[in-house]
């Protein structure tokens, strides 16, 4: 009966390790194969414009548009001899995808046959007719032009047979449409306002810059188990599924021996990446069974956002290959770990000091906590926002499980550098000054270099933690685009470092040498934002009562959390750093509120549909197959015997009768719940009450399931189990 079931089981237990093509060359010699890096801008460039691009790109300006054909020319030269036959503007629309609209380079000859050509002005800016993609009413269907233009800080590459050209994405009126602009000028704010702070303590400074190394996790499942779980297929998570006796309770898959077909998908995943710049450099297995990791070395953020969305979509082409699907959800199986993707994040000067490091010499270290306390107070300030920034509905699913942080924002310091801190929040600004040295700041904080090298105290549960010489923030979702947080955060500290050099400046012109202007500053930002530092248990319920007590944000509905960035210090913040006007984060809600709303309500259909037509189906007929075992019994033996013979047949016939009407009940009662959400006008409130009202039915309805799934004969069963789709072999 369930044929189809065991022959996709067999398939996908009967499957070798697929075939790599590896490479004859040591990767130094293929690394950026297909990226228009410098070094083929160089060879296919004339001097002049290799400068004039070069220029553009570190000083960060506009590109003269003579330039951009001499650029346009030499590209398409290089696209085609490496087998280019396309082109596209590659951009991040509001999906959380990338987009691509891709053209042939061929143009009439006007004698009957083509040319290939490729223009500057095709290469700077394009206007794709982009009326369907997410825009929260900033575009109207009959103006839906949206402009695409090249971002030149990230390098053109080739994907397949298409030249792709990172762009933003913007509306007619000027309007972003997409991740990448207010990710550059959130990137372009913190970059003026860490660098008005360092230059306090090294005014050879010009620049700073933010960096990001993510950690992808990721599950595969055989494609063959895939495509018999219509729930995988069309929702990116398993929307039923007992949990299987044995999953990662014995603790062996985490860094355990990779399965040799995963094995064989890493490294032509990995070979790939690196043809396309992307440094991945580490891999392992995770948690969960059937759960795996990537993390490159940290690069600029902008170019490392590129990268993780590119290697998004390699990961999907280069499984396929090896006959799996790449599962990026958050939460892909019930009762055990979901997938996250941690962010590294640091801020870096163009002079090579990085800012979150703890340095040689007690100046430096000034610096170093400077910085730090900084993020903290901006961390605080903004904590409710920062969540928003990596809620959806997918990774819902994960926070606040015991596997990942809770949905509250904290900061997670480690000891030594909690001591620092409240030592500093104790001392008298005399005690920690040595003012005999003039030449030299002589804060007492010597013990920091040799202590905070090596950070060996981590904490797992917290979201924000510093480590050493970065912060990595762990709440971000598997699936998300890293820019959303990158953005919040990175404005957040460049707010922050604003008020802080004022602050400091307003001393200074009081006459207050420097080193004391900063102690004093920084000591107050200790004590302000001391409610965000906690080093405990993320995970404990006490943890929770606690931040309600200290006043962090614990809002756990998805689209009231959203709120938080149209509360007045988030609309403040963004359109003070020129990274979101108004109507821009009015119409971003509005997207990540429709966007809620579809995914549970795509979910919620096909939850109806499988309940519906795969499980009660098969649960009548097994009900049916114990009624007529009781019918036998009974006609066999006497009433008396028989009676004590059937009596597991009918408990297991009434349970069975139990779970179908509740889940028809309940599934009545979900599409009711649609139904009545569906008539809301207002985003906001159709998402709230999809959370409110659908969500809980959802739940409800799989419990049935599950239990269902115990009870009815494996054989009859008509979707792979978690314990075929959960083990590689
Ligand atoms: P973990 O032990 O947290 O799993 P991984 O080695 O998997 O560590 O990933 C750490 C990530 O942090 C890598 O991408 C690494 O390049 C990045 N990283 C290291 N130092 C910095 C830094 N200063 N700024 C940003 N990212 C960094
Ligand atoms: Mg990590």
């Amino acid at each position: 009966m369930s044929s189809l079931r065991f022959k996709v089981v067999d398939e996908a237990f009967n499957r070798k390790a697929d075939p790599v093509e590896i490479p004859a060359e040591r990767p130094e010699k293929y690394y950026g194969k297909y990226v228009f890096n410098r070094q083929k801008m160089f060879e296919y460039l004339p001097a002049k414009t290799y400068e004039a691009l070069c220029n553009a790109i570190d000083n960060k300006e506009p590109l003269p548009r003579e330039v951009a054909d001499e650029v346009a020319e030499g590209m398409k030269r290089w696209a085609i001899e490496n087998g280019a036959r396309h082109y596209t503007h590659w951009f991040q629309p509001l999906t959380e995808t990338t987009a691509e609209k891709h053209d042939a380079f061929i143009d009439h000859d006007g004698k009957g046959g083509v040319v290939e050509n490729f223009t500057g002005k095709l290469l700077v800016q394009q206007e794709p007719d982009a009326s369907s993609f997410p825009n929260g009413g900033i575009r109207n269907t009959f103006e839906a032009r949206g402009y695409s233009a090249w971002d030149i800080s990230s390098p053109a590459f080739i994907l397949g047979n298409t030249l792709c050209i990172p762009t933003i994405f913007i509306s007619y009126t000027g309007e972003s449409l997409d991740y990448k602009t207010p990710l550059l000028r959130a990137l372009n704010s913190v970059d003026r306002a860490a660098t008005a702070v360092v230059r306090l303590f090294d005014p050879e400074v010009n620049h700073v810059k933010s960096y990001l190394g993510w950690e992808q996790e990721y599950f595969l499942v055989d494609e063959s188990l895939y495509s018999a779980r219509p729930d995988l297929m069309l929702t990116g998570r398993t929307l039923m599924g007992h949990e299987s006796a044995k999953n990662q309770q014995l603790e062996d898959h985490y860094f355990g021996a990779i399965p040799s077909r995963v094995e064989a998908f890493m490294l032509d995943l990995e070979i790939e990446c690196h043809k396309l710049g992307i440094p991945a450099k580490t891999r392992h297995n995770e948690v969960a069974p059937n759960q795996f990791e990537l993390a490159p070395i940290f690069e600029e953020t902008n170019l490392a956002n590129d990268h993780n969305l590119l290697l998004m979509s390699l990961m999907a082409e280069v499984a396929s290959r090896h006959h799996f699907r790449v599962l990026l959800h958050e939460k892909p199986f019930a009762g055990i770990n979901g997938s996250g993707k941690h962010n590294n994040w640091s801020l870096g000067t163009d002079t090579g000091t990085m800012l979150f490091s703890p340095g040689k010499t007690s100046k430096d270290n000034l610096q170093f906590i400077t910085f730090v306390v900084n993020v903290m107070a901006a961390v605080y300030r903004h904590n409710g926002l920062i969540k928003a920034s990596i809620m959806s509905a997918t990774n819902a699913h994960r926070l606040g499980a015991n596997e990942a942080p809770p949905a509250i924002i904290s900061i997670f310091t480690g000891t030594q550098l909690a001591n620092i801190l409240s030592r500093i929040a104790t001392s008298s600004t005399d005690d920690l000054i040595d003012l005999n040295d003039k030449e030299e700041i002589n804060l007492n904080l010597s013990q920091i270099p040799e202590i905070m090298i090596d950070a060996t105290d981590r904490n797992r549960t917290s979201p924000f933690a510093f480590i050493g010489n970065r912060f990595e923030f762990r709440a971000l979702g598997a699936s998300a685009n890293c820019a959303s947080p990158m953005i919040a955060i990175n404005t957040a500290v460049s707010e922050q470092l604003t008020l802080f050099k004022e602050a400091v400046d307003k001393r200074l012109a009081q006459g207050q040498p420097l080193r004391t202007a900063l102690l004093e500053e920084i000591r107050t930002l200790i004590l302000e934002s001391e409610p965000i530092h906690f080093d405990g248990n993320g995970y404990s319920d006490e943890w929770k009562a606690e931040a309600a007590r200290r006043g962090l944000d614990c809002e756990t509905s998805v689209p009231a959390i959203f709120d938080s960035y149209l509360a007045p210090a988030s609309i403040k913040m963004f359109t003070e750093a020129g990274v979101f006007s108004k109507v821009e984060l009015e119409a971003r809600n509005e997207v990540k509120w429709e966007m809620y709303t579809k995914k549970v309500q795509i979910e919620a259909r096909v939850l109806g549909d499988l309940a519906l037509n795969h499980i009660i189906p098969v649960a009548m007929r097994y009900q049916s197959m114990l009624l007529d075992n009781v019918l036998k019994i009974k006609s066999v033996f006497t009433a008396n015997k028989a009676d004590s013979l059937i009596q597991s047949d009918m408990e297991a016939i009434e349970a069975i009768a139990f779970h179908i009407n509740s889940i028809r009940n309940d599934v009545k009662d979900m599409v009711n719940a649609r139904k009545v959400a569906n008539r809301i006008p207002a985003e906001r409130e159709k998402a709230v009450a999809y959370h409110d009202t659908v969500v809980p039915v959802m739940d409800v309805i799989r419990d049935h399931i599950d239990h269902l799934e115990q009870m009815i004969d494996n054989e009859m069963w008509p979707l792979p189990k978690y314990r075929e789709l959960l083990f590689i072999r």
